[in-house]
């Protein structure tokens, strides 16, 4: 047994943009650190705080990160490690446990603490009301990390299962094709008339909410900071007179819904 400090490491979710939606327990595990690792721009989200180290890093290298966040940590620091949305929704907290199964005997020895935070999903749910109302997934549909044959099948599945489906990471530079596939494969299983949201930076500046049809929907319409969620045959889209239409899935749902 080794009577080495054991230090702190907070995997912090802070939520999809606005401020206010940063919870009480995050802001607290952001502000008791001595340093703070993470992706530049969700470190320039967190308010500066004299004496805190930051260590911004690029946004691919999120094992490196965490490896760097957990050495720290396991010097007897106190450590903070801040994720977009909740770190444990395609983010830091699973590379956090890959790194602490994979890494030295002194990474167990850290306190480890995930703190949750508003996904984006429900960040963009909540604006247009209530898409996942009913039986839902998320699909990351970023084949970085598999391959895309399985993307594919998640979304036969999803689709003739009748979940509503929450697409994460959509687009970017280098991933500019997966989308308007994704489409093209859902339009294979669903009708044409199905809801379909493109819910952009939400809660930021420059948010940009629009509501089409799966038959029309532009792929091009998505980008990096852009979730997409497609609904089913059951999913409404309820207009109303000088206010933004509605958008909600009903709680009951008949046999085998497409
Ligand atoms: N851990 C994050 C997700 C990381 S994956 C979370 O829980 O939200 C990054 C993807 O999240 C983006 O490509 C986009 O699909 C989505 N996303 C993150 N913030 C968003 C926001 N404010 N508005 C819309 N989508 C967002």
């Amino acid at each position: 047994m080794s009577a080495a400090p054991a230090g702190r490491l907070a995997v912090v979710g802070i939520g999809p943009g606005a401020a206010e939606l940063v919870t009480p327990q995050a802001a607290a595990a952001l502000s008791e650190a001595e340093a703070l690792y993470g992706y530049g721009p969700y470190l320039d989200r967190v308010p500066a705080r004299p004496g805190q180290v930051r260590m911004p890093s690029d946004n691919r290298e999120e094992r490196a990160r965490a490896d760097a966040a957990l050495t720290e940590a396991a010097s007897g620091r106190s450590v903070a490690l801040v994720s977009g949305g909740d770190p444990g929704v395609f983010a830091m907290a699973a590379a956090v446990c890959e790194a602490i199964e994979a890494g030295p005997e002194a990474f167990r020895r850290v306190d480890l603490l995930v703190v949750p935070g508003v996904t984006a999903m429900l960040a963009v749910a909540a604006r247009i009301g209530a898409p996942l109302g009913h039986d839902f997934c998320a699909i990351n549909l970023s084949d970085n990390l598999k391959p895309w044959t399985l993307v594919e099948a998640r979304l036969d599945a999803a689709a003739t299962a009748g979940f509503v489906i929450a697409l994460y990471n959509p687009a970017s530079k280098a991933r500019p094709w997966q989308l308007g596939a994704a489409f093209e494969r859902l339009r294979g299983h669903l009708v044409p008339d199905v809801p379909v949201v493109f819910g952009h930076a939400v809660s930021r500046p420059d948010e940009r909410v629009e509501i089409v049809r799966l038959g029309e929907a532009d792929a091009a319409r998505a980008d990096m900071a852009t979730l997409v969620l497609v609904g089913t045959a059951e999913t409404r889209v309820v207009d109303r007179p000088g206010l933004p239409p509605l958008v909600y899935t009903p709680r009951f749902a008949r046999e085998a819904a497409r």
